[in-house]
C-alpha cells in the first residue's frame, strides 16, 4: 500500500455512530479501510458499547492503524431509559426508541468539549443519518461532516420517489400494490411493506426522520456502504444529484483475519473453532445459515415454525436465536423435543460470528431479515439469500435482492409489521413455507444454478471494489482529499477574517 502524506496522517476523522449493532459495526469497519489510507481514526461511544468493540479496534491498533475509541457516559436515564440501555438492542421496549434518540442527542455538548481537546485537532465528522445534531456540533467545531448511509442506494431512491410521487398515498388499503415509478426495475409494494415513517398515520419517530432529511441535504458529502458495481444505475442517479456522493464499501470486507471476524459486535455464544470444524465436515454450498440480525423480536411460537421449517428442509443449518428472544418457553419446547440431538444442525443462543461462518465454503444459503448490514456480508460471501423481511427499510432489500440483483428468493411475506408488533398472528411463517422456500432456493435447477452463479459473480466484484486501486478504495481516496481541501479552504477563510486556526 502506498505510503499516506504526512498532510493525509494529521487528518483526525471523528466517527459518530447511532448506538445501534447495524451502526456501530459499519463503522468501525470503515475505520479500518479509512486509517489504512493514513488518517487518525476516533469512534465516539459509550462505555457498554466501548466493551464490546474492545478487541477490534485493539486488534486494528496492534496491526498499527491509528484507531480509538472514546467513551463517553450515555444520558439514558436523563431521558427515562433503564440502567445499562447503551444500545438499540438493549431497548426492553420499542416504545422507548424516542427516548433513545433523545439520550443520544444529549451527547453532543460533552462531544463537543472533548472534541475541541483532541490532538491533532478533528478535521471533520462522519456520523450516521440518524444522528442529526451532529450537523450542529460539526458546525460548532467548523468542520465539515459526512453522512455515512446505513441503507443501499436503492433504499435512498425508492424514499426519495416515494416522498416526491407520494404513489403510496393513492391506494386504497394497505394490502393494495403498487409500481414504484422512474426506475428501470419493474418494482411492485404494498403500503404495509414500506418503513412506518412512509405510512400514514406512523408513529413519533416520523418528526425525528423528517428532521434528519432535512439536516441531511446540508451534509458536505455522503457515504454509502455498498461498491459501485453492485448498482450501476442507482449509483449513477444519487451521483446525479448529491454532490460528494462515495460508495465506500462493502465495509464488512475490512477483515482480513480470523480475530477480526470474530469480535465483531459482541462476545460469540459459540466456540468459533467447534463451529469452523463443523462447518468442515459438510459438503460445500449444503448449509442454511438462519440469523434476524440485532433488533428483530421474534415469538417462541414464530420460533418453533422455524426450527419445524429447517429441519423439513432436510438440510444442515445454523439456527441463530437471539439472547432475548430464547425466553424459558423456548428453552422448554427445544429440550421435551429433544430438538437438538435429533436435527442436522446447529443452534446458537446469542451472538454469532456472521461474517465468520457466511464466509465459509459450506454455506449455501442465508436464510435473512434483509437488514442492510446482514445483506451486504451475504453479497461479499457470495451467498444466495431466502428473504424474510419485517419492518423498516427491510422490504425495500428485499426487492432489491429479488427483482434486481436476482440472487434470492422470497420466504414470502406479503406484509410489513411495525417494530414491536411481532406478536400479532397475522404475522406467522409457518414452517411449510420455510422449508419450501429453502428447497427452492438450494434446488439443482436451471432457476437456482443462475442465483449461485450470479451471487458468486457480485462477491468477485465485491471484493475487487475494497482492493487498492477497486472503486470503493479509490472512493474512499476521494473523501480524504476533499477533507484535505476543506481544511485548506477552512484556514484561508479563518486567515482572511484573522481568526486563528
Ligand atoms: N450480527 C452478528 N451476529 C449475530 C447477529 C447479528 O454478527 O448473531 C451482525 C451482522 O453481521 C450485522 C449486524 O449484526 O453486521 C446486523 O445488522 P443488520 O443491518 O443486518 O440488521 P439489524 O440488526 O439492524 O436489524
Amino acid at each position: 500500500m502506498a505510503k499516506a502524506s504526512a498532510e493525509v496522517e494529521q487528518l483526525h476523522f471523528l466517527l459518530i455512530p447511532l448506538m445501534s449493532q447495524s451502526h456501530i459495526i459499519p463503522l468501525t469497519d470503515f475505520a479500518k479501510l479509512l486509517a489504512r489510507q493514513g488518517p487518525v481514526v476516533s469512534i465516539i461511544t459509550t462505555p457498554l458499547n466501548a466493551i464490546r468493540y474492545k478487541s477490534i479496534v485493539d486488534h486494528a491498533s496492534r496491526s498499527n492503524l491509528k484507531i480509538q475509541l472514546i467513551p463517553i457516559e450515555f444520558p439514558g436515564k436523563e431521558c427515562g431509559l433503564p440502567e445499562g440501555c447503551e444500545n438499540m438492542d438493549a431497548l426492553p421496549s420499542p416504545n422507548l426508541a424516542r427516548h433513545f434518540f433523545d439520550a443520544c442527542s444529549l451527547l453532543q455538548d460533552p462531544i463537543e468539549i472533548l472534541a475541541k481537546k483532541l490532538v491533532p485537532k478533528p478535521s471533520c465528522i462522519v456520523s450516521t443519518s440518524a444522528l442529526p445534531w451532529t450537523q450542529s456540533l460539526a458546525q460548532n467545531l467548523s468542520i465539515p461532516r459526512y453522512v455515512f448511509h446505513t441503507v443501499s442506494c436503492f433504499t435512498l431512491l425508492c424514499s426519495d420517489i416515494l416522498s416526491k410521487t407520494k404513489v403510496h398515498e393513492e391506494v386504497s388499503s394497505d394490502s393494495d400494490t403498487f409500481f414504484l415509478p422512474d426506475t428501470p426495475h419493474r418494482i411492485e409494494f404494498t403500503k404495509s411493506q414500506l418503513p412506518e415513517s412512509m405510512r400514514k398515520n406512523s408513529d413519533d419517530l416520523k418528526s425525528v426522520l423528517e428532521h434528519m432529511k432535512q439536516v441531511e441535504s446540508q451534509a458536505r458529502g455522503y457515504l454509502i456502504n455498498s461498491f459501485e458495481e453492485l448498482d450501476p444505475w442507482y449509483v449513477e442517479h444519487h451521483k446525479k444529484i448529491y454532490k460528494n456522493f462515495w460508495c465506500i464499501g462493502p465495509v464488512c470486507l475490512s477483515h482480513r483475519e480470523m480475530e477480526e471476524k470474530i469480535g465483531r459486535g459482541n462476545k460469540t455464544a459459540v466456540d468459533e473453532n467447534y463451529c469452523l470444524k463443523w462447518l468442515d465436515s459438510k459438503e460445500p454450498r449444503s448449509v442454511i445459515y438462519t440469523c434476524f440480525g440485532s433488533l428483530c423480536r421474534l415469538t417462541p411460537t414464530q420460533l418453533k415454525e422455524i426450527g419445524r421449517g429447517l429441519e423439513a428442509s432436510n438440510r444442515p443449518f445454523i439456527w441463530i436465536i437471539r439472547d432475548s428472544d430464547y425466553s424459558r418457553e423456548v428453552d422448554k419446547w427445544l429440550k421435551e423435543d429433544k430438538y437438538e440431538e435429533r436435527i442436522k444442525g446447529i443452534v446458537i443462543k446469542g451472538w454469532a460470528p456472521q461474517v465468520l461462518i457466511l464466509s465459509h465454503s459450506a454455506i449455501g444459503g442465508f436464510l435473512t431479515h434483509c437488514g442492510w448490514n446482514s445483506t451486504m456480508e451475504g453479497i461479499c460471501a457470495g451467498v444466495p439469500m431466502i428473504t424474510w423481511p419485517m419492518f423498516a427499510e427491510q422490504f425495500y432489500n428485499e426487492k432489491f435482492v429479488v427483482n434486481v440483483l436476482r440472487i434470492g428468493v422470497r420466504v414470502g411475506v406479503k406484509e410489513g409489521m411495525k417494530f414491536g408488533e411481532e406478536e400479532n398472528k397475522d404475522y406467522l411463517v409457518k414452517g411449510e413455507k420455510i422449508a419450501a422456500a429453502v428447497n427452492e432456493l438450494m434446488d439443482d435447477g436451471e432457476e437456482g444454478e443462475a442465483i449461485r452463479k450470479t451471487a458468486r459473480e457480485l462477491s468477485e466484484k465485491a471484493k475487487r471494489a475494497i482492493e487498492e486501486g477497486g472503486s470503493s478504495y479509490v472512493n474512499t481516496t476521494l473523501l480524504i482529499q476533499d477533507v484535505l481541501q476543506q481544511k485548506g479552504q477552512l484556514k484561508v477563510n479563518c486567515f482572511s477574517v484573522g481568526l486563528e486556526y
